[in-house]
């Protein structure tokens, strides 16, 4: 996959302290690119941005693969010490969370280089699903796994194209087969074939089912909204979103990092997250969203390691 051969040093930096992500990112990396096809890979976990340059000087990786948002911080860290594309990193192998748009433009314009995004689950496997190089949904690793989309209320099956979610068996496992084992993710067979030729149907991930969040007057809002808009913004590297109740409406409090703190990037903010469909029509319509507070800290406020998991804080139970 992504046209990796013999002559290609791949640094990757997948986070280091949970066996999953041992096991799961970094070693089945290494499996498939190093032993198996031969490429130079160097594995460690999350250094130091000063001396992750140190290492891309000295190895002069051509590839690069982590997930999204540590790439992200890397990038806009990076860029600060040097050109970027002077350091010869031509593709990204990125993934294991949503990706955005804005997040893949930017990663691409600074370095000058192609992102690849892939897709798998813990309980299946790493690559389970990736791009081409057309790079308009992710083939699906069809031999290896059926695929199924349903309604997640009835369960039915739904058309290529329908968004549901995604339920997985697995063909050719033998310690711990998997037989339509719900995901609980998000997403849509694209329909009809790719340009590339590869018969391998794609799939686009929208999300989780639990990555959905109740707002106003029964609408639903995809926290991965927020990072289409929010990371649309150069200024922002990372961000926490606290849902509360005031005076019985849902009150959205933004938290950022921004490399300028000022008003013109907080109202920056507000305006990209007022324009979402589900916060305007609680706002204007159903009255029961107020208008978005928005607070802008340092960068490097959050940790990184834990804001992944914490980027969206629900309060609003509390208060029943
Ligand atoms: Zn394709």
């Amino acid at each position: 996959m992504y046209g990796i051969t013999s002559k290609d040093v791949i640094r990757m930096t997948f986070e280091v302290g949970y066996g999953t992500e041992i096991w799961g990112n970094s070693y089945c990396l290494d499996m498939a690119y190093g032993y198996n096809i031969g490429a130079l890979t160097i594995t460690t976990g999350r250094l130091e941005i000063e001396e992750e340059l140190e290492i891309i000087r000295e190895y002069k990786p051509n590839i690069f693969a982590d997930v999204s948002s540590r790439v992200f911080f890397l990038t806009n860290q990076l860029k600060k010490l040097c050109e970027l594309k002077e350091l010869g990193i031509k593709k990204f192998l990125i993934g294991a969370e949503p990706t955005p748009n804005s997040m893949r433009k930017n990663i691409e314009e600074s370095w000058g280089a192609d992102v690849f995004i892939g897709y798998g689950i813990t309980e299946i496997g790493l690559l389970m699903a990736g791009e081409c190089e057309i790079k308009q949904g992710m083939h699906l690793s069809e031999l290896n796994f059926l695929t199924e989309i349903v309604d997640p209320e009835t369960g039915e099956q739904l058309e290529d194209g329908e968004i549901g979610e995604i339920i997985y068996t697995t063909y050719n496992r033998e310690g711990m087969p998997l037989v339509r084992y719900n995901s609980h993710d998000m997403g849509r067979i694209i329909p009809g074939l790719c340009d590339c030729g590869l018969p391998l149907k794609r799939i686009e991930i929208k999300g989780r089912t639990d990555d959905l969040i109740p707002i106003g007057a029964g609408d639903n809002l995809f926290i991965k909204m927020f990072d289409e808009a929010l990371f649309k913004i150069p200024e922002i590297s990372e961000y926490q979103v606290i849902f509360d109740k005031k005076d019985n409406k849902d009150l959205i409090t933004i938290v950022a990092e921004s490399t300028v703190l000022t008003d013109l990037i907080s109202n920056k903010i507000i305006n990209a997250v007022m324009k979402m469909p589900e916060i305007k029509n609680g706002m204007d319509k159903s009255k029961t969203v107020a208008k978005p507070v928005v607070k802008l800290v340092k960068l490097n406020t959050f940790d990184r390691n834990s804001i992944k998991r914490r980027r969206f804080i629900d309060n609003r139970n509390l208060y029943d």
